[in-house]
């Protein structure tokens, strides 16, 4: 009986060590179980987030039905079973971009990984999708290839609206270039009547015959005045509308700055004679080198020097200096002592067409030169800021990147006109030279400048074809050719000339109101022999005559003005 109860005992615990350790085991499997749901939630989340949808591949491609063992289904794939992504992709998709899809087909032949890899479609509802795809190729346990795994993410919205803003920027850039077209056509347009206006106004000025009375004089004046104003205005809007559109071009390159500053010198100190005012241009002790457009450079020069002389008093005082700032940045300081700027209008100097009040001085200007100015030198990677006072003056700063190398300027200098003009031998034989053009006002024009001119007899043509026929008939010393003529223009005028043996050595002289510097680049590598720009300064034209058929033809007196105008 004992022995019985003893055996009982010990059943009973067993039976409670048993119960306790099934109780901690359902605790554990509950414990892995909520685990494993608290992963899977996480996982499922994390995928639901990462991306739109899931597909899987098989071997072959095409699209499996979608993946399960999710207790939620995840987000719909818009691709369609059985199918390949090339069998989905829109017809217009697969033939623009060929390349795409040939190098598709080989990483999938080659499991390749897919990359970021985006095409448009059409879904089953019919809709034009663009889906953004990447995935990863599967290997069974014997490492078989079995198809690839992936995510996708409707991209439809993001590529619209690519698609809308590269619509607008094209529209955007084509009307910025209808602009620029627009208004280099209308320069031109203004430049041909202008160069007949500027023309005979300086041929009436030189007249020596005395019919000209000091009252027509003054008109005379006045008409070449407002011409060279008119001018002004012409080129400096076409700077503006060029900037403003981003289509002005600045060559960088190495400048010496004491050769820019010997140059505004020549071309400013007619002005600060005339206007009563010291001008210096103190050199640099040290070879100064920046980096930037040449042309550009002087013009930024020329307009801050021209106002500190105009916006000056007699026996003023206009100074231009240059400092090294740091090893990398040069400091040009244009300081007038004339009648300064109120400070409450100093934040609207580099605003078009501002000119704070001035135009009621009687002083010459636009109000345009100060805003070119400041994105000329920004263009340039610079900076331009200034400090004035009112009564006492104004100093302005241009600092530009500077440049340790060597300028081109100093290796290749071209010959200026007059080192060419001693290269030719004299001739006495009265020179014939051709003028090509329609404008009947510039015909007169030329056919006056060179009646004074001297030992040069002219023929002219108002086409292209007839130029042509007169220079096989008559062989010029020289011809001179305007661009924009009625057949054939001026360029294939020029190569007929250059292909005939009776007329390719005769120089041609290109006169044209395409006045951009990329036209007169265009003129001069297509072969002609110079480019001039109308309005055309009458002294220059003829130091180009002189150069082409020898010295020995007239020359009224050295002009001061060497720019192209
Ligand atoms: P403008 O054709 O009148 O010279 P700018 O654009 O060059 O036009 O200059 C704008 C205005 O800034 C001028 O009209 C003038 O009022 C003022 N200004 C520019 N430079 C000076 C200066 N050195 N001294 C006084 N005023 C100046």
């Amino acid at each position: 009986h004992t022995k019985l109860e003893l055996s009982n005992i010990d059943l009973e615990e067993q039976v409670r060590t048993r119960t306790l350790t099934l109780e901690d085991e359902v605790k554990e499997r509950k414990k892995a179980e909520n685990d494993l749901q608290i992963s899977n939630e996480r996982l499922f989340h994390l995928m639901k987030t990462a991306c739109d949808s899931f597909w899987e591949m098989d071997m072959d491609g095409r699209i499996k039905p979608s993946p399960t063992g999710f207790e939620e289904p995840i987000n719909a794939s818009p691709f369609t079973n059985g199918k390949t992504f090339p069998e989905m992709a829109s017809s217009r998709e697969l033939s623009e971009n060929p390349t795409k899809w040939k190098q598709y087909n080989t990483n999938l032949a080659e499991h390749k990984i897919i990359n970021n890899f985006s095409f448009w479609m059409v879904n089953d509802q019919g809709e034009d999708i663009c889906s953004h795809v990447n995935g990863i190729p599967l290997f069974d346990k014997e490492a078989n290839f079995i198809g690839y795994r992936g995510a996708a993410t409707d991209i439809t919205g993001q590529k619209n609206s690519e698609i809308v803003l590269k619509k607008a920027k094209d529209k955007a850039e084509k009307s910025s270039n209808a602009k620029s077209e627009f208004l280099s056509r209308m320069s031109h347009e203004l430049r041909t009547p202008m160069n007949a206006i500027l023309g005979f106004s300086q041929l009436m000025k030189n007249d020596k015959s005395g019919t000209l009375t000091e009252k027509h004089h003054k008109f005379v004046n006045n008409i070449m005045s407002s011409g060279k104003h008119l001018l002004e205005l012409i080129n400096q809007v076409l700077d503006l509308a060029k900037i403003e559109s981003g289509t002005l071009e600045l060559s960088i390159e190495e400048v010496d700055i004491s050769h820019a500053f010997e140059e505004c010198w020549d071309l400013m100190s007619p002005m600060a004679e005339k206007h009563q005012v010291t001008l210096e241009f103190i050199q640099p002790k040290e070879k100064l080198f920046i980096h930037c457009d040449y042309t550009r450079f002087k013009q930024v020069l020329l307009n801050l020097c021209s106002n500190g002389i105009k916006f000056n008093n007699p026996q003023g005082l206009v100074n231009i200096q240059a400092k090294r700032l740091d090893a990398n940045l040069i400091r040009i300081t244009i300081k007038d002592n004339g009648i300064g700027i109120p400070k409450k209008q100093q934040s609207e100097i580099f605003i078009p067409f501002k000119r704070l009040g001035i135009e009621r001085e009687n002083i010459s200007g636009t109000g345009i030169g100060m805003s070119i100015t400041k994105n000329l030198v920004e263009g340039m990677a610079g900076n331009i800021s200034f400090i004035s006072t009112l009564g006492s003056g104004s100093e302005f700063y241009v600092d530009l990147p500077a440049s340790q190398k060597r300028p081109v300027s100093d290796k290749v200098k071209a010959p200026t006109v007059s080192e060419r003009s001693e290269k030719k031998p004299p001739i006495s034989r009265r020179r014939l030279i051709l003028y090509v053009e329609d404008n009947p006002f510039n015909m007169a024009l030329m056919e006056d400048i060179i009646d004074s001119a001297g030992n040069l007899k002219l023929l002219m043509a108002i086409s292209a074809e007839t130029g042509i026929e007169i220079a096989k008939k008559q062989t010029p010393d020289l011809i001179l050719m305007d661009i924009n003529l009625p057949d054939l223009n001026g360029y294939e005028a020029l190569k007929i000339l250059r292909g005939d043996p009776k007329t390719k050595k005769i120089p041609v002289i290109a006169i044209s109101a395409n006045a951009t510097r990329r036209d007169i680049n265009k003129g001069l590598a297509a072969g002609f022999d110079s480019y001039l720009t109308k309005p055309f300064d009458i002294n220059q034209l003829i130091r180009e005559i002189r150069y082409a058929v020898g010295p020995d033809v007239g020359l009224t007196k050295k002009a001061k003005n060497h720019s192209p105008q």
